[in-house]
Order: C-alpha cells, then sequence, then structure tokens
C-alpha cells in the first residue's frame, strides 16, 4: 500500500470504526422493533465487542431483516482486518492496488474498480 500514508490510513481506519459504530446501532434498533420481548435484555446490555458477537449471532437468524447492513458491516470487519496485517488497499481478487480515489469513497473495498465491476457483471449473468 504503498500510496497509503499512514495519515491517511488513520484516517480511513477512523471512518470505518465510526461507520461500524452507526451500524451497530441502527442493526440494533432494527432488531429492537421487529423480534420479540425476549431478546430486549439481551440486546440492552449488548455494549462492547463481546457482546456483539452474541448480537451478530441473533443477527444471523434475522438475516432478511438485516441484509444490506449485515453485508456492509462484513465488509468493514474485513477493512479492518486488511488494515490491521497490512493488506489493506489490495484488491481481493487481482492483487493490485486500489485506486487511493476509490478508497477515499468507498474505503471498506476489498476489490478494485476492474474486479468490481466484473463481478457485478457475473452477479447481474447469474441473476437472470
Ligand atoms: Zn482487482
Amino acid at each position: 500500500m504503498a500510496e497509503l500514508s499512514p495519515e491517511k490510513i488513520e484516517g480511513i481506519k477512523e471512518r470505518l470504526l465510526d461507520r461500524k459504530r452507526r451500524l451497530w446501532l441502527e442493526v440494533k434498533e432494527q432488531l429492537r422493533s421487529n423480534i420479540g420481548d425476549g431478546y430486549q435484555e439481551m440486546l440492552s446490555t449488548a455494549r462492547d465487542e463481546e457482546d456483539q458477537a452474541a448480537v451478530s449471532l441473533l443477527a444471523e437468524t434475522h438475516l432478511t431483516l438485516l441484509g444490506p447492513k449485515r453485508q456492509e458491516l462484513e465488509a468493514i470487519e474485513e477493512a479492518l482486518l486488511r488494515l490491521e496485517n497490512g493488506t489493506y488497499g489490495m484488491c481481493e481478487a487481482c492483487g493490485c492496488a486500489i485506486e487511493p480515489r476509490r478508497l477515499e469513497v468507498m474505503p471498506e473495498t476489498p476489490l478494485c474498480r476492474a474486479c468490481m465491476s466484473h463481478r457485478e457483471k457475473l452477479a447481474k449473468a447469474a441473476s437472470r
């Protein structure tokens, strides 16, 4: 990730963490308003990372409910992992550097533009 300065990395990390926090709040809200009282207590006590594991287990059973948000959360988690192990900014599919401008817009993306549009084409073809 030659083109990303430590300052940039730090900024991206903050944005990802911030987005993650907000998504979690939304997910919890959504679960709270959509599921029975049985989970209320569990959700209201779910505050830190470990409890979030319990919430994500819960979310697992409400996949359709959470769909896109859950996917985004997973993408963010993975991006944070890549930041940790130093592979951030590299395309998951072809290994080339993801365009810095693309990372500015979608910091959680694991793919360069070419691979993403390739994948989208495949998805479209498959759904036809
Ligand atoms: Zn690629």
